[in-house]
């Protein structure tokens, strides 16, 4: 089937990873741009594979290049509500390709060839011919399909545009309806292949945290294949309808996670969140300091106010962990209005990167607009404070609550003996100096010993300078 594709395409190379050391090109990704789209078209040529631009014989070694895929298919029981759900599986299919590496989805794709393939005479005209195999064998219906790669820097920018305008459409769609007009939600177990303790809910006001799947998207996977990864779940008795808790939601969840997970709440980062896989486009994660909510984005480069970046962030909390104060997201969930509505929704949002904040004009309501940091007015805890409190930001009233003084956060992280302060519960002095989601202690005989949502106390800090 794949004869004439000179690497071996099989679900066996799903995961494999290529480092910078073994790249060839990287394609699309923060450095460059790239998209995804799959649309069902009836003007079809069924089997038309081609590259437009440079192939990766006329690509040099360690360079980035602009990167789309154009898939188009046609069949008679081909809906356009499918075109999402069979859009995200374009994310698996590619990594079956050995020596292709495709990360995230829509305009967040991020992909890499490896020397080895090119060596072997890989060209992206394989990757089309492959995509067009494997997506006909995975969607039956799918009759008839084409592919177009898209390697020109011109021709990309134009494709991401319109896919932005489609990607926005099915978007807007998912926005007519709320969790109270269904009596159904969505289960998708698509990223249990990397994740297998993860079940993303998908429900009219919270769309997938890969931002690639909103409810009708799912509805129509359901439909198509119901014992597909995308399946029904009957919402059951409404147990919070505030944090976004459902009996039945939370029995499926345990039977599908091994029990790993059996409570979730769907509109909070307290206690029992969302669980998230690693294709989340953005994480809310608690500021303790604060007692508020940051918002970081994978396009963000930079320090969040934890003092981590978004890769660190992402790599604590991923993986199917329900992790509390912490939860992968869609950037489309920040638009519902049941967005983290348990915890105050945007009133307890503190921080989140310029990019995002400038997105949500209209979404964020007027009267907080201003009153949200972003990484060009501040990124430690201490600037951050006052800039809340320059803007008046209601979140003042719950650091008065905390019980602690400006002092106490201005302070925390210095050299000043005086930071150590009276831990109640110990009985001791002691300081905290760090959290962590989770923990991993390496014990004898193989064993490890892991920490989950941990605390750390100490009765002294000692900060030394290395020599240099
Ligand atoms: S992130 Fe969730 S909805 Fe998106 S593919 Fe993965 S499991 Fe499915």
């Amino acid at each position: 089937m794949f004869s004439d594709i000179p690497v071996d395409v099989s679900p066996m190379h799903e995961g494999e990873r290529i480092r910078a050391a073994n790249m060839f090109v990287e394609l699309a990704g923060p450095k460059s741009i790239g998209a995804e789209l799959v649309q069902v078209d009836d003007s079809i040529t069924d089997g038309k594979f081609e590259v437009i631009g440079p192939e990766l014989s006329e690509m040099t070694k360690g360079e980035v290049y602009p990167f789309g895929i154009k898939i188009d298919i046609k069949g008679e029981k081909l809906e356009k509500e499918l075109e999402g759900v069979i859009e995200r599986r374009t994310h698996d299919l590619c990594n079956y390709v050995q020596g292709f590496m495709h990360l995230n989805q829509r305009d967040q794709i991020w992909c890499r060839v490896s020397t080895e393939a090119l060596d072997s005479g890989f060209k992206l005209l394989d990757l089309a011919k492959a995509l067009g195999i494997l997506f006909k064998e995975e969607f039956p219906i799918i009759e008839e399909i084409s592919v177009t790669i898209l390697t020109n820097e011109e021709d990309v920018k134009e494709f991401v545009a319109g896919a932005h305008d489609i990607y926005a459409a099915r978007d807007e769609r998912a926005r007519e309806l709320s969790d109270e007009d269904v009596d159904v939600f969505y289960g998708c177990l698509m990223c249990q292949s990397f994740a297998p303790t993860h079940m993303c809910v998908v429900t009219p006001d919270r769309t997938a945290l890969c931002g690639a799947i909103n409810w009708f998207d799912c509805r129509a996977s359901a439909k198509m294949d119901p014992d597909g990864s995308i399946f029904e779940i009957e919402k059951g008795e409404v147990l919070d309808d505030v944090k976004g808790e459902y009996s039945n939601v939370n029995e499926v969840i345990a039977q599908k996670t091994q029990g790993e997970t059996d409570k979730v709440y769907l509109h909070s980062v307290f206690e029992y969140p969302h669980t998230s896989c690693g294709c989340f486009e953005a994480v809310a994660f608690y500021i303790p300091e604060l007692d508020g909510i940051g918002i970081v984005d994978r396009d963000f480069s930079g320090e969040t106010p934890l003092g981590i970046p978004f890769s660190s962030m992402a790599g604590q909390c991923s993986g199917g962990k329900q992790v509390e104060g912490f939860t992968g997201l869609s950037l489309e969930y920040m638009r519902s209005p049941k967005f983290l509505q348990a915890d105050g929704a945007y009133e307890r949002i503190v921080w989140m990167p310029n990019s995002i904040k400038s997105s949500l004009e209209g979404f964020i309501p007027d009267d907080m607009f201003d009153k949200i940091a972003t990484d060009e007015d501040a990124t430690s805890v201490n600037d951050i404070k006052e800039f809340l409190k320059d803007k008046d930001h209601p979140i003042l009233e719950r650091i008065a609550n905390l019980g602690t003084d400006d002092d106490d956060v201005d302070d925390e992280y210095s050299e000043d003996e005086d930071l150590v302060s009276q831990d109640e519960t110990m009985g001791q002095e002691f300081v905290p100096v760090a959290t962590a989601p989770e923990m991993a202690m390496p014990m004898s005989g193989g064993v490890k010993v892991i920490f989950k949502n941990a605390k750390i106390y100490a009765e002294k800090v000692i900060i030394k300078k290395s020599k240099k």
